[in-house]
């Protein structure tokens, strides 16, 4: 299922970044971190109440002259508009109503997405009044007074965005073709790819109505099925600054990964893997989605019988939190292994969805367990009574047992190799849940 994009907007000082990093704090978020992949807080997976969200934080602008600010919040505005389902856009009530704040107003409203006025540094609920209300005037609705360092009125303006979030995902589910993101760095071949796939397949581009945002999704039918490609390259921004860049480039990826079954990471072979590509490529593991690297350009690096083997222990050890990541060696240019790279596709979708009988995975475990000791703390042992699975995309596994405390990775890592063993799983996250029984 598709999580909702949420994006903030506003001016510089009214307290984004506070409200950000107060949403995407302990409180209310799950945020996974994956070893050695650097993250910046450009976006973050929250919870509210039994909903899940992606919080975008569309960018810092640089207090400098006025008219700057206002181009650069126009930027920030259409960054939102082109990526997210519904905006919160926060003003200030100490500064009060001021007149970039009525431009990029009339611009969000022209967008026809779902906007929340959030109203921020009111600090005290008791006396607020008409330095509220003046922000009616921007015309976006009703305005919710917030304080994002004292944390007041969150809830309900959380509840406001939520509002939103059923209208904006049902389009999407009713289409059960399958999704795939390619995503990558700027010039490793991602738009040359999909213009590839579309002269194998021979099928006019159709870019598909109703999507709203801003990724290029291109439908092309191989042997019968139907698949729809969300293309991050396609677009591309004028900003001159390299971070601003960057940033756009993550939100991007972001939301397409959010929406996409399987991801291909296109890497370029000529450049190697680099910590962007780990960067890119921890998007989609942390998301549970199918993986599959594409190593680009094949076509133009000299090879002997041991360049695959090579290339393949490169990536898997600068992308060693996915070692289940399946790779294919392509060249957009000429068309090499193309139709291996639907294989591989159709594959990681079914091993996303594969669902393996209780009965299976209980002598599974019980083989592995006669095997090797379940970790013990202080002279407790863990037991592990009963596995079971719960769901798919990824699949998730629910292990009953005596002591949540008593778990440790090391042993999960090891459950999880035997299932691999016996199922492979290839390109497919696997998620493991401990829930106690006495
Ligand atoms: P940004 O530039 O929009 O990201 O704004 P920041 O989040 O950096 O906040 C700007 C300033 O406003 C900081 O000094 C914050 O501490 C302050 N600030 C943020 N939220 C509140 C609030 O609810 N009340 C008050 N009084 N100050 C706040
Ligand atoms: P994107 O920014 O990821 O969409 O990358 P593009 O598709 O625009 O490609 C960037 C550059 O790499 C272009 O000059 C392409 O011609 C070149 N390129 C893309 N795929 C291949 C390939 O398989 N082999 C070679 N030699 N060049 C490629």
């Amino acid at each position: 299922m598709s999580k909702p994009v949420v994006a903030i907007v506003g001016r510089p000082n009214v307290g984004k970044s506070t409200l950000f990093n107060v949403l995407a704090g302990d409180t209310i978020s799950i945020v996974k971190d994956t070893p050695g992949v650097t993250r910046d807080r450009i976006y973050a997976d929250c919870t509210w109440l039994d909903m899940n969200f992606t919080l975008i934080d569309t960018g810092g602008i640089e207090p400098d002259s006025s008219d700057i600010i206002l181009s650069q919040m126009r930027e920030q505005a259409e960054i939102a508009i082109a990526t997210a389902d519904v905006i919160i856009f926060i003003v200030d009530v100490r500064q009060g109503l001021v007149d970039a704040d009525s431009k990029v107003a009339d611009m969000l409203r022209k967008s026809k997405k779902p906007i929340v006025l959030a109203v921020n540094k009111v600090d005290s609920f008791q006396k607020f009044g008409n330095d509220v209300y003046e922000f009616y005037n921007l015309g976006i609705g009703d305005p919710i007074p917030v304080s994002a360092a004292s944390r007041l009125g969150l809830g309900d303006l959380l509840d406001e965005v939520a509002k939103h979030f059923d209208l904006s995902e049902t389009e999407e589910e009713e289409d059960d073709r399958p999704r795939i993101a390619i995503v990558g760095k700027p010039n490793v071949g991602k738009s040359s790819i999909i213009n590839q796939l579309l002269g194998e397949n021979r099928v006019i581009v159709s870019n598909i109505a109703g999507t709203t945002r801003d990724a290029v999704d291109t439908e092309i039918v191989h042997e019968g099925t139907e698949y729809v490609f969300i293309d991050t390259a396609g677009l591309r921004r004028k900003s001159k600054i390299k971070e601003e860049l960057e940033r756009y480039s993550i939100i991007r990826t972001v939301t397409a990964v959010e929406r996409a079954d399987v991801v291909v990471v296109v890497i370029d072979a000529e450049e190697g893997v680099t910590e962007q590509d780990a960067k890119i490529a921890g998007i989609a593991h942390e998301r549970g989605k199918g993986i599959v690297v594409a190593v680009n350009k094949w076509d133009a690096i000299e090879k002997n019988d041991k360049t695959i083997y090579e290339y393949t222990n490169k990536i898997k050890n600068t992308l060693s939190f996915m070692p289940y990541a399946e790779f294919v060696f392509i060249s957009a240019k000429t068309g090499l292994r193309m139709n291996k790279l639907f294989e591989v596709i159709d594959m990681v979708r079914e091993n996303q969805t594969l669902r393996i009988a209780t009965g299976i995975l209980n002598e599974i475990m019980t083989e592995a367990v006669a095997l090797q000791q379940p970790p013990s703390d202080k002279g407790k042992r863990l037991r592990l009574y009963y596995i079971t699975q719960v769901a798919v995309k990824p699949p998730t596994f629910v292990i009953f047992v005596n002591d949540k405390e008593l778990t440790h990775f090391s042993y999960t890592r090891y459950l999880e190799n035997k299932i691999r063993e016996a199922f492979g799983f290839r390109g497919t996250s696997l998620k493991f849940i401990y829930r106690e029984r006495s």
